[in-house]
């Protein structure tokens, strides 16, 4: 069974919304099988971004990414890595296709709500920089 991580991002956790779209990943064949509320240190975001650390808005992203607390979780399903990516939208929610989380939660490209992994490999690497084996099950 193929897994992804989540990460619901700080804008959304402010407007109250956790439960829905936790809800959008279990309504859609997605399990949770580890789930945690933190607050990223700016080590901690720099380093899981470190991939977009020569894009102009690697700043502007670390500074949002631990603007307040996150949700990370562990999404466990057939084909979870694309079914999550799916079901998040573009990553500009203005691109978004209507129903996706992107497109009902988020404001704009900065806030936009949700994170997720983007190949099963780099899955497995975001998924060892939050949780150990025996938090997932
Ligand atoms: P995704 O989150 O859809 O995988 P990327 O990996 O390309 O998107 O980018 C990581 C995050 O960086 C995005 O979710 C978004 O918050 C931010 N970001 C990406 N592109 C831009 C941009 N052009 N301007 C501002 N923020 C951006
Ligand atoms: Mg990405």
């Amino acid at each position: 069974m193929e897994r992804t991580l989540s990460i619901i991002k700080p804008d959304a956790v402010a407007k109250g919304v956790i439960g829905k779209i936790l809800d959008r990943f279990e309504s859609n064949g997605l399990r949770i099988a580890a789930t945690r509320k933190l607050e990223l240190s700016r080590k901690d975001a720099e380093a899981f971004y470190a991939i977009h650390s020569e894009r102009p808005f690697f700043n502007d992203l670390v500074d949002f990414m631990t603007s307040g607390p996150v949700v990370v979780s562990v999404l466990e399903g057939e084909e979870a890595m694309q079914k999550n990516r799916d079901l998040m939208g573009a990553t500009n929610p203005q691109e978004a296709a209507a129903g996706t989380i992107r497109a009902d939660f988020a404001e704009n490209i900065d806030a936009n709500a949700v994170h997720g992994s983007d190949s099963v490999e780099n899955a497995a690497i975001e998924i060892s920089f939050f949780f150990a084996d025996r938090d997932i099950s």
